[in-house]
């Protein structure tokens, strides 16, 4: 069956990676970007579809839902893959907890948590629809609590109070969902990429885009009864 997949921010970066990857699986794919020209360029590169999607817009995203009903009638799989490190514009010294600026970290909060809600909710109509619902959100090993929890291991992970605990609350927000949809059959699970070579960090990661798609592509694919609630990388589960 033709799969309808919406991939958002994936003009660029591992989110683009997603899109190339499933389409290669022969998936049809909408990039949601926030710009429609940027959007477009690369749906034209990888053959795909495009909408205009700001996750913090919640209007833009009501276009982008009612545009992908009106040309597909249904959504297979959702991939919130859309995010940010930092606002443009400021140092990562922001988001350092004891000298944090509030606002900062609402506006990580905005695209990484609240941005995700706006797009599944907005969505969920059209995954009902599918005969296997699948939405997959983009999150970080990063901010596993276990991990940030030991002195050894968080030594390599920076300390933040606002693009790590986005990510956290994004993978808790994950379980919540897989929680409430389980019995509808839409499976919900979050995904690490690991560290990618992007804008987000200044390409300072040392695994390419292509390699941090591969376990978003993995959870985008599992059948109708596959795992829920679960969040994983590309080796396996990744602690809490
Ligand atoms: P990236 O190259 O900076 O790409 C981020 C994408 O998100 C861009 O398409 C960007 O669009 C889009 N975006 C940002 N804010 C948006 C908004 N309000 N509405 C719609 N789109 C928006 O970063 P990336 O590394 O590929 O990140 C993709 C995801 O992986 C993020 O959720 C990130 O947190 C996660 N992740 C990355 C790493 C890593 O090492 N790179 C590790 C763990 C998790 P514009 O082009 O318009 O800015």
């Amino acid at each position: 069956m033709n799969e309808i997949t919406l991939v958002t921010g994936a003009n660029k970066g591992i989110g683009r990676e997603i899109a190339a990857q499933l389409a290669a699986l022969g998936h049809t794919i909408v990039v949601g970007a926030r710009s429609a020209e940027l959007g477009e360029k690369a749906a034209a590169e990888l053959g795909a579809d495009s909408v205009v999607l700001d996750v913090t817009d919640p209007a833009s995203v009501a276009v982008a839902a009612d545009a992908i009903e009106a040309r597909y009638g249904r959504l297979d799989v959702l991939i919130n893959n859309a995010g940010i490190s930092r606002p443009p514009g400021t140092d990562l010294s922001n988001q350092r907890p004891a000298s944090a600026d509030v606002g900062t970290l609402r506006a990580i909060f905005e695209t990484n948590f609240f941005g995700v809600v706006t797009v599944t909710n907005a969505l969920l109509p059209l995954l009902r629809r599918s005969a296997a619902p699948r939405i997959v959100n983009v999150s970080s090993g990063a901010a596993s609590l276990a991990r940030n929890a030991d002195p050894e291991l968080a030594v390599h992970l920076p300390i933040s109070a606002g693009y790590t605990p986005s990510k956290t609350a994004l993978t808790a927000l994950t379980i919540q969902y897989a929680r409430e949809l389980r019995a509808d059959g839409v499976l919900v699970n979050a995904v690490c990429p690991g560290y990618c070579a992007t804008d987000l960090n200044d390409h300072s990661g040392y695994r390419t885009p292509a390699q941090g798609a591969v376990a978003a592509v993995r959870m985008a694919t599992i059948p109708a009864g596959g795992p829920t609630g679960t969040f994983v990388d590309d080796e396996g589960p990744v602690p809490w």
